[in-house]
């Protein structure tokens, strides 16, 4: 089997050995660095299963080669910058890559164990009116080995995890290859052996990414960012998938479900008086009967930069009583890390455009 028969291809450029599937280290240690394939095996066993990062951390691999590797590949090649923790436990770290792009990820607390949250991009072009990812427009796609940094850094500050959400900057849909790729690592015999059912991916869902996840057939959570239920408004505040309307976009997640007999999830941020009223309850409760998804409500979490308002507790309860009563599966979500930058986007901005209060690692 040579590097083409694997799925990558171009090994001799490879920087990066996180950008290389496990199942592949063997292979490529062997081919490329002219050593036996079960030192491969076993490196990639140190990484995703026993907490090792960097490759002076294997004791047992040949201290030649671990030197080798430090010198032609370092395993992390972010650093970390910041690490902000919230009152309610959350931690946000910052991550700043070769090229000074700065990258974020969250662990949350929760009740069977911690969350992480990572990003796909650095920056989003989607846009969305009330998050601050979108801001400044999209910087690059992260690779599949910079996204599964950010899991390795904070497993590293935090220890391990129960659950995984793709929910960080950045449109997972712009870069689903790398992502998923990623979300293979994190699932696989050779990689982390984290569960499907524990991932959720969180999509405005641009053309194209309900059916290559439906293809793809794992069966992860896919919670699809609607914010709106009827066009006009969701193209107001979803200015990024102006071109798409709400129909095509819930006929392809019904594909999805019929593909993987999984349930999908709702998003819609509550914003005052945009999209808060009773009639735009009513709208969506008529837009979902009959679709097998659950609804989660978020509230606005304020961005300093935006003018929005999170509308009061009475206006949101009125609206989960409204989809409730229409029959829905609906949840009104607590925000985590609502004290320290934890909205999306917003650690990093305060770091590219200072003054910053938080602390610096
Ligand atoms: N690009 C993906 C992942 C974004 S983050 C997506 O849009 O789904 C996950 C969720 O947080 C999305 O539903 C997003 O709309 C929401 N979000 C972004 N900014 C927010 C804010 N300021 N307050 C509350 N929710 C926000």
């Amino acid at each position: 089997m040579n590097a083409s028969e694997t799925g990558y291809r171009d090994w001799s450029n490879l920087t990066n050995l996180l950008d290389l599937p496990p199942q592949q280290w063997p292979m490529y240690f062997k081919e490329m660095l002219g050593v036996p394939a079960f030192h491969g095996k076993n490196a990639a066993r140190w990484v995703f299963r026993r907490n090792a990062y960097s490759w002076q951390d294997m004791t047992d691999l040949p201290a030649q080669l671990r030197e080798r590797l430090s010198e032609k590949m370092p395993l992390l090649t972010s650093t970390l910058v910041k690490v902000s923790h919230a009152d309610d436990g959350a931690c946000k770290i910052l991550l700043r890559h070769s090229d000074d792009a700065l990258v974020e990820a969250v662990g949350m607390p929760g009740t069977k164990g911690r969350t992480l949250c990572v990003s796909t991009q650095v920056g989003c072009a989607v846009k969305c009116v009330f998050c601050a990812s979108g801001l400044d427009g999209v910087q690059r796609n992260l690779s599949a080995g910079e996204i599964l940094q950010q899991v390795l850094w904070l497993r590293r500050e935090q220890g391990d995890f129960h659950r995984l959400v793709v929910m960080g900057m950045g449109e997972p849909g712009h870069n689903l290859d790398a992502t998923l790729q990623a979300l293979d690592c994190l699932m696989h015999e050779e990689g982390f052996q984290f569960a499907a059912r524990r991932i959720t991916l969180s999509t405005v869902a641009p053309r194209g990414t309900l059916p290559q996840l439906a293809e793809w057939g794992r069966q992860i959570s896919v919670a699809i960012s609607l914010h709106a239920a009827v066009d006009e408004v969701r193209h107001e505040l979803v200015p990024g998938v102006a071109k798409r309307t709400l129909l095509d976009t819930l006929q392809e997640a019904d594909q999805l479900f019929f593909a993987t007999g999984r349930e999908y999830t709702v998003e819609y941020v509550l914003l005052r008086d945009r999209n808060d009223q009773p009639e735009h309850a009513k709208e969506l409760a008529k837009l979902l009967q009959d679709r097998r998804c659950h609804v989660n409500l978020i509230p606005y979490n304020p961005v300093p930069e935006l003018p929005f308002e999170r509308p009061s507790s009475e206006t949101m309860d009125e609206f989960v009583h409204t989809l409730h009563d229409a029959g829905l599966s609906v949840t009104l979500r607590t925000s985590l890390g609502g004290n320290q930058d934890a909205a999306c986007g917003q650690l990093r901005r305060r770091t590219t455009s200072p003054p910053s209060g938080s602390e610096v690692v």
